[in-house]
């Protein structure tokens, strides 16, 4: 009562200082038309320099992997990025040529979210990759409502015994399948952020999938992992 309170993060307390030190039309300027301004973005996984980078509204994503980030390290190559944090749908390198912004990450089909980009080298698993990213979210699920608790749990099950190479085709289907049906059923957010970058993770990486059906064993699994030991 009477006592307003305002809530920010430390990303926007310390762009304050900046607007009204050069005024918010010239801040604004520093980005693109409709997405003004600047953004921290934390920079990890597979890349030689990672760190957080406050760079401009629409600046590049390519670049600021190989120039920012200083590239791939080791001789590797890029296999995925993950675009802005665990929830955001991931991106194949064909498609990283883009401005990071809210509209053009969009188009791209995946969302800027909290900036968090996560680069993968052709060293990680991608089914271990969605593994991780379930387990992280089944941990965080409340359990209130019916499809983020059981959803979460399922995949994460699945998701370890198919890893594990005790996954039948059809389980690639119902891991998108579950996921699907975890969309736009929740009371927060947390559902969909765990259904919608899974089943990017089926769609894109599918053939991965299919290599570790009947029992083989993970073909990644002997390889330095720097972006799964990273992420999350
Ligand atoms: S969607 Fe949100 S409210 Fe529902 S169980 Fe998950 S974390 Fe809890």
């Amino acid at each position: 009562m009477a006592a307003p309170t305002i809530i920010n993060n430390a990303e926007t307390l310390a762009t304050v200082p900046h607007i009204f030190r050069i005024g918010g039309t010239e801040y604004a300027k520093l980005g693109t038309e409709r997405n003004g301004g600047t953004r921290l973005f934390a920079l990890s996984g597979d890349v030689a320099k990672p760190g957080v980078y406050e760079l401009p509204m629409g600046y590049n994503l390519k670049k600021m992997i190989y120039e920012v980030g200083g590239g791939i390290p080791d001789g590797r190559s890029l296999k995925a990025v993950v675009p802005g944090g665990s929830s955001t749908p991931v991106l194949l390198p064909s498609e990283i040529d883009i401005g990071m912004d809210f509209d053009q990450v969009a188009k791209a089909g995946s969302m800027l979210g909290s900036g968090g980009v996560v680069v993968l080298d052709d060293s990680v698993c991608m089914v271990e990759f969605a593994l991780r990213t379930m387990k992280f979210y089944q941990h965080e699920s409340c359990g209130w409502c019916i499809p983020c608790r059981e959803g979460t749990d399922w995949l994460k099950k699945t998701l370890t015994r198919f890893h594990a190479g005790g996954g039948v085709a059809k389980d690639i289907d119902n891991i998108r399948y579950l996921a699907q049906n975890m969309l736009g059923r929740t009371f927060c957010p947390l559902g969909d952020a765990a259904a919608m970058p899974t089943i990017a993770f089926v769609d894109k990486f599918r053939e991965e999938f299919e290599d570790h059906l009947d029992g083989k064993p993970c073909p990644y699994a002997n390889q330095p992992q720097e972006a799964l030991a990273n992420a999350y």
